[in-house]
Parts: structure tokens; C-alpha cells; sequence
């Protein structure tokens, strides 16, 4: 496909690839294109110190991902799985895989640690929001900037997506309706484990993030407001009595998004932008960086429309094992019945977590599977 759009001596270019979104994804793909001595300019519309919604605990792929491209983030707390509390106090703890952790890191550290390290290589960061995107036979114009290949990494806002047709067009309704909030307080973290509490319909994870923030976030089946869910905890509304908090509430809704297609043209999609389900196994970030650094490796090495293949080798499990959590989670009896079980064999969560933990696997078995399932 790619010598049917451009033999390489045409291809016009100021860059050798824009990104536009610099999140964890759009980040990952530039540092990865920088390292292999790609020009990169990447524009973002929120600045380096954006705070984004997020309930901030790093999977180990993420974390083996980002010392591998020497992005050291100066401020973490490891945690060694995660643990499920049901309603009745009961604690079930999932491992990670032996010489694994995970990392809780305040995404405005993540982020800082990304800029500095991009720039370390010579990307040029601009920070303005693009409207306006001019592709034509051998070259894409972003804001006076000329490139060859585009990565959008925009997050799981249709905004942008829509100009190159690859939106989200599901109505609203037929998208699950889940709603994200989280919140930093100032406290000592009590585990190192990230705790997962369920309520009849929403859910409250607590991340360790440094030796004196704690973060708080809640996915819901319902609207509701970060005071109310809370109080649906009370091991953990006891904890956060007369807590000060470090910021206001952050949210997103709806969290799903799933475009059209991984790539149209010149234009590729990473990250959230790919397609997102839903924060409750806490791989968002995981997939972003990873998905990144594919896209930035396919350009790197000619061969950009390799990309869509990866991006199936490393959202396979977390499509399977999140489209299932979400259909035995809705508020109901499946999703009582659900924790039960979970409670009573927890080798259910431990299996999930292991899977998760290690993520792609290479077989091409895994990929057929998937491209079968998503029709
Ligand atoms: C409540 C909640 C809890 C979560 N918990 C976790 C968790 O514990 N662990 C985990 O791994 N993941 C978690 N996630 C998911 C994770 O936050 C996302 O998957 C991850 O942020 C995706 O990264 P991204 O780079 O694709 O997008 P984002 O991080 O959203 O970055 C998008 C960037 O694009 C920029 N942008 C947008 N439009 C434009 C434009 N037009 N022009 C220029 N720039 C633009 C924005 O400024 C932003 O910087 C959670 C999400 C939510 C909502």
C-alpha cells in the first residue's frame, strides 16, 4: 500500500513525522522515531504540566517500556499487583508475574518525564491545539509544519478524528455509558497493592503516586459526583475524613471510543485515539505507550502500514478481557454474582492480572483471533 501512495524519492518533508496529542502515546512515538534519527515535531493543546483524569498506576509493560526509552520519571511508587475488596470487607491480592511491578506515577510527572526526554532528542514540541490538517498526494500540512506521516494521539475525544473520518460514529447509546472521576489526596499511602472497592455499580481504585499522594478515582455505571460515590465506600471515606485534598475533580465521559479504523492514508491513530474501553484494568496507559512506540518503529523502519498488525498484537488481551469485565460488571445480578465468584476463586483475577501483565503475545494465532472477533 505504501508504494502505491508514494515512491520514496517523492515524499515531501520539512519533518519526518508530526504528531499531534502529546499524551503518553503521542510521546512514546515520538521519542521512539527520535531514537532511530526521525525529525519529529509534535504539537499538544494542553501544555506540559496538563494533570489528565486518570487513576495513574503503570502496568510492568508500561514500566519496561519507558526505562527502555530512557524516559526517568523523578517522582513514583511501585506496587507489586493489585487487590480486590468486596462489599463485605473480604481482600482478595493479585501478583504480578515474578519480577514485575507496576508503577503509580502522577500523570503530570509522566508527562514532564516524557517532554524533557523528547526533547533531550531533538523533537520539537509546539503547543497549540490543531483545527486544520491539509493532506495531499505526497505530504500532510500541519501548521506550517510538512510531513510525510501523521500520528493522531489526540485521546478518546472525537474532535480531530472527525476530519480524517476516523470518529467514533456510534450514537452515544449504543457506547457503554461509563463515567470516570479521580481526585489526589494528601495522605501516606496505607498499600502496595492498587485497591480496587466495588459498589453496586461503580467502582473506586486507590494508587499510591508518591510517599504523601494518594490517588482516588471512580468508574460508574451512573452519573454521579466524586462526594457521592465516596460515600459508597466507607472503608475508604473513613480513611479520606477530613483529608486535604490536592486538587478539584477530574473527569471523563463517555470513557469508550472505539474509531473507525487504525489508519486512513497518511494519517495513523494511536493511543486512545485507536480505540479505548475502558480504565477498569488499568492497562489505558499501558496500550498508549505501547501503541506509540510501534507506530514510531513501523516509520522509523519504512514500513509505517506494518503498524496496523502491531497495534492488534498488543490490544488483543485487553479488548477480549475488558469487553468481558464490562459485560458481567453492569449493576445487576451478574455483576453481584460476578464479585462472588471472583471472591471464591480468585485465581479468575490472578489469571486475568498475569495475562494482562505479560500482554502481546507474538503468536500469529492471537492476531487472527482477534481481527476474526472484531469483524
Ligand atoms: C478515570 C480514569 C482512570 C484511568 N486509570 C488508568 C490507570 O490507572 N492506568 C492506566 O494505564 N490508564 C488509566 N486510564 C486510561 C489512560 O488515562 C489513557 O488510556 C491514556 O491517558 C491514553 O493516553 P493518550 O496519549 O492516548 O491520550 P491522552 O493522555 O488523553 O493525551 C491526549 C493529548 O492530546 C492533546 N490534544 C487533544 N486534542 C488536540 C488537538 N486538536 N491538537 C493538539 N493536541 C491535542 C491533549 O492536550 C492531550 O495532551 C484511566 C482513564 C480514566 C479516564
Amino acid at each position: 500500500m505504501m508504494n502505491e501512495f508514494l515512491p520514496s524519492k517523492q515524499i515531501v518533508r520539512d519533518v519526518d513525522l508530526i504528531v499531534v496529542g502529546g499524551g503518553s502515546a503521542g510521546m512514546a512515538a515520538s521519542i521512539a522515531a527520535a531514537v532511530q534519527g526521525l525529525k519529529v515535531t509534535v504539537f499538544d493543546a494542553s501544555g506540559e504540566s496538563y494533570d489528565k483524569a486518570c487513576g495513574e498506576g503503570l502496568m510492568p509493560p508500561a514500566v519496561a517500556v519507558l526505562a527502555a526509552l530512557g524516559v526517568a520519571v523523578s517522582e513514583s511508587v511501585p506496587f507489586c499487583g493489585v487487590a480486590y475488596m468486596g462489599q463485605s470487607r473480604e481482600r482478595v491480592e493479585a501478583l504480578f508475574a515474578a519480577n514485575r511491578f507496576g508503577l503509580g506515577v502522577r500523570r503530570r510527572i509522566l508527562r514532564q518525564a516524557m517532554w524533557s526526554r523528547a526533547r533531550e532528542l531533538g523533537v520539537e514540541i509546539i503547543e497549540r491545539r490543531v483545527t486544520e490538517m491539509v493532506e495531499t498526494k505526497n505530504c500532510v500540512t500541519i501548521e506550517g509544519r510538512v510531513a510525510p506521516w501523521v500520528c493522531i494521539s489526540t485521546g478518546s475525544r472525537d474532535g480531530l478524528l472527525k476530519t480524517v473520518g476516523l470518529h467514533d460514529s456510534r450514537p452515544k447509546k449504543d457506547r457503554p455509558s461509563r463515567t470516570g472521576l479521580r481526585r489526589h489526596a494528601k495522605m501516606m499511602p496505607w498499600s502496595n497493592f492498587v485497591e480496587v472497592y466495588w459498589s453496586d455499580y461503580c467502582e473506586l481504585y486507590v494508587t499510591p503516586v508518591s510517599s504523601e499522594l494518594v490517588n482516588i478515582s471512580i468508574l460508574s455505571w451512573k452519573p454521579v459526583t466524586f462526594d457521592d460515590a465516596l460515600k459508597l465506600f466507607p472503608a475508604v471515606s473513613a480513611r479520606c475524613q477530613g483529608v486535604e485534598w490536592d486538587d478539584v475533580v477530574a473527569g471523563v465521559s463517555p470513557l469508550a471510543h472505539l474509531g473507525r479504523a487504525r489508519n486512513r492514508g497518511r494519517f495513523f491513530l494511536a493511543g486512545d485515539a485507536a480505540g479505548f474501553l475502558d480504565a477498569m484494568t488499568g492497562e489505558g496507559n499501558s496500550l498508549a505507550i505501547l501503541s506509540g512506540v510501534a507506530l514510531g518503529h513501523s516509520i522509523a523502519s519504512k514500513n509505517p502500514y506494518s503498524y496496523r498488525l502491531k497495534w492488534l498484537k498488543i490490544v488483543w488481551a485487553y479488548w477480549l478481557i475488558t469487553s468481558a469485565a464490562l459485560m458481567v460488571s453492569r449493576p445487576g445480578w451478574r455483576r453481584k454474582a460476578s464479585l462472588k465468584l471472583v471472591m471464591r476463586w480468585p485465581f479468575i483475577l490472578r489469571g486475568g492480572l498475569r495475562m494482562l501483565s505479560r500482554m502481546a503475545c507474538s503468536s500469529n494465532v492471537h492476531y487472527t483471533l482477534f481481527a476474526i472477533l472484531l469483524g
